[in-house]
């Protein structure tokens, strides 16, 4: 089991023998999302964006369920046997541990929004800083940030592990991609784990730079039209509109 451990993707597809029963019985894209979901909460862990037993992640399976991840265990230590898979409910069908305190979020977000596939949620340092600032990350600095991904709103604060905190993300899932969650974190989703994790990695990348820019004191945001130039340029190459774009600058940046 320690090719888990070491990230050998395909040692563990060609180890299968090896692997427990639970797991040899799963359906083949099971498998393999448990496997990405070990890959990416390593990857968490690794860059910082996690500490102790923060984060989680899930992925949507066929027929009304979710592969996600236990509550209590590292996301740097997770094997494939460790995860969960609940109903739309949040009840448990599958899997030795309990499931994650966060699931709430989750599964708003996959009943609000049938494009999702995938969800990561966690506590990225500068990010979860702007959030604890009350600074939403939605001024138009980066042209990548404006093409990709668009605004990253600021949602009010909610107790986690509790409904509350499904309910302050409610007004913003249909709309973004990506939502700072007021003195907490960041969560993230796509229509592929890998993407879902993508846009963690670009939401704390954007946040660092929108950093440096109020330490220089100064920022320069693109222009309205040339944000139009990158959301066409979107619309080019992604073929449809991803999430919300960045707002013109002027709009009110503090979380109402
Ligand atoms: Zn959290």
């Amino acid at each position: 089991m320690s090719d888990f451990r070491e990230g050998c993707y395909y040692a563990i597809v060609e180890a299968e023998s090896a692997l427990p029963y639970s797991l040899r019985s799963a359906m083949p894209t099971e498998r393999k999302y448990r496997e990405e979901i070990v890959r990416y909460g390593r990857m968490l862990h690794e860059r910082g964006f996690v500490a102790a037993m923060d984060g989680n992640l899930s992925v949507r399976l066929k027929g009304g369920r979710v592969l996600v991840t236990p509550t209590c265990l590292s996301k740097g230590a997770m094997r494939p046997a460790d995860m969960v898979i609940v109903d739309m409910q949040g009840h448990r069908v599958s899997g030795h541990r309990n499931v994650t305190s966060e699931i709430g979020m989750h599964l708003l977000i996959y009943a609000t929004r049938p494009d999702v596939q995938a969800i990561v949620h966690a506590h990225p340092p500068t990010a979860t800083g702007f959030a604890a600032a009350g600074v939403p990350l939605t001024e138009p600095l980066v042209c990548e940030v404006v093409m990709g991904l668009g605004c990253i709103p600021l949602a009010r604060y909610g107790t986690p592990g509790t409904s509350e905190l499904a309910q302050t993300l409610e007004p913003y899932v249909p709309n973004y991609d990506a939502i700072l969650m007021s003195n907490h974190g960041v969560v993230t989703y796509g229509d592929t784990l890998e993407h879902a994790y993508m846009k963690m990695e670009t939401v704390e990348h954007f946040a660092q730079i929108a950093l440096v820019t109020h330490l220089l004191g100064r920022q320069q945001p693109l222009k309205q039209v040339e944000i139009e130039k990158l959301l066409l340029a979107r619309t080019k190459y992604f073929g449809a509109k991803l999430a919300s774009s960045m707002p013109m600058p002027g709009i009110p940046q503090k979380v109402s």
